[in-house]
């Protein structure tokens, strides 16, 4: 069977792989320490859980509307409200499956073949391979040299006559920064002077530390919800670790969401009822759960930082949200995926190279695992850069040699 150009050119999800491959480690019974992951260990909210079993229990569980059942559309109406002052309709909402599948069909809905969307280095993974798939062109802007903000400057100087969006990612996933003010108010003038989307991917702005908050593009719009260029991005799976739900949505103008809802109905008809069900549990739940995933993350941060300081060589700036950092490990070698894969298999620690993400020398660490796994995690990486460190180390039941220093 012959399969398409594009098809063959899609690359495999760096994240998803290394998943697959600790869960087979782990499942040899391999001692392995996952810093890769893009999940919190928390449990589902018991508002989300009961909500979504009533709604089983009912058995009722049918078709819901394209673009969401409108109670959980109404959930999301507030949300936006509560958390940008910005004012919608349920009309301005769509549910998709995921942060991922709601992007997807804004991407569609924007890009004509060989059109552009720019993207901002370090990116998550995803982005170029998405507007790939809609046959669109992926504009990277890579930040000044030790930083991971972009200039403004750079970035206009990459709008051109195909470019359709912008998407901006802050807090950054995988580099935890979060965009200065600035940044983003020149970003909104900017799309609305050149005509295009701003794509602002939120999936994590409200996970951020140290009494902060994100600054939101909405803050530096005098338009409305109707014609307003930003198209905001958000769902349950990391404000509440809640990614095995799949729900996610996109607040945008209500001509694009007519747009968004035809090509949801065409492809998946609507996400599943009993999710829905779950995630309006989650946004009516109390705030306590949310603080507690929060401020356990920034502990984790803490530790985090505190255990790669201990690394001679490896610079690292202290993020600001999200549960990832990304260090420099540019003193170790040029190669990030060479050093990832040599973590993984000497030491049985998971990271992601910098490469994925357009930031080769650097590897994302994650700390949405437990303070033990950090400690030990890093401790373990640190082992295997040292050439003073002892040739033997411990892991689990098996003793490692390191015989590549
Ligand atoms: N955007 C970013 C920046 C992400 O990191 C992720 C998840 N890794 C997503 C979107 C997708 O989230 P969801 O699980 O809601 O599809």
């Amino acid at each position: 069977m012959s399969l398409s150009t594009l098809a063959r050119s899609i690359a495999e999800s760096p994240t998803l792989n290394l998943n697959e491959a600790a869960r087979v480690l782990r499942e040899r019974g391999e001692a392995v320490i996952h810093l890769g992951g893009g999940e919190p260990k928390n449990k589902a909210p018991q508002s989300a859980a009961l909500a979504c079993a009533a709604k089983l229990q009912s058995g009722d569980v049918k078709y819901t509307p394209t673009s969401g059942v409108p109670s959980l559309k109404q959930a999301v109406v507030r949300y936006t409200q509560e958390n940008y002052g910005w004012s919608v309709k349920p009309g301005n909402v769509i549910v998709c499956d995921g942060a991922k599948g709601a992007l997807f069909n804004v991407l569609f809905a924007l890009l004509d073949p060989g059109d552009e969307a720019v993207v901002l280095a370090p990116y998550w993974v995803s982005y170029p391979e998405m507007i790939k798939m809609v046959r669109g062109v992926p504009v990277i802007v890579q930040p000044p040299a030790g930083s991971f903000v972009p200039r403004l400057e750079d970035i206009a100087a990459k709008v051109g006559a195909r470019t359709k969006a912008i998407i901006v990612n802050s807090p950054n996933n995988p580099s935890g920064a979060v965009y200065p003010e600035a940044l983003i108010a020149g970003l909104v003038r900017l799309c609305e002077e050149r005509g295009i989307a701003y794509i602002s991917d939120d999936i994590y702005h409200k996970l951020v530390f140290d009494g902060r908050t994100t600054p939101s593009p909405y803050q530096f719009t005098d338009q409305n919800a109707d014609s307003t260029k930003i198209i905001s991005i958000n769902g349950i799976s990391k404000l509440y670790g809640m990614t095995g739900f799949r729900i996610g949505w996109a607040v945008a103008p209500q001509a694009v969401v007519k747009i968004l809802a035809n090509i949801q109905a065409q492809t998946v008809s609507c996400t599943s009822g009993l999710l829905q069900a779950a995630a309006e549990g989650a946004l009516s739940g109390p705030a306590t759960d949310l603080e507690a995933l929060r401020a356990n993350l920034q502990a984790n941060r803490d530790v985090m930082m505190r255990e790669l300081a201990a690394i001679p060589g490896v610079k690292v700036s202290q993020p600001a949200g999200t549960f990832y950092c990304l260090p420099d490990f540019g003193a170790y070698g040029k190669d990030s995926t060479a050093l990832a894969r040599r973590l993984l298999e000497k030491a049985l620690v998971v990271t992601v190279p910098g490469k994925e993400f357009g930031m080769e020398e650097h590897l994302r660490l994650s700390y949405c695992t437990s303070a033990k796994d950090i400690t030990e995690g890093v401790a373990r990486i640190r082992w295997a850069l040292d050439p003073q460190a002892p040739k033997e180390m411990r892991i689990g039941a098996k003793t490692v040699v390191r015989d590549w220093l």
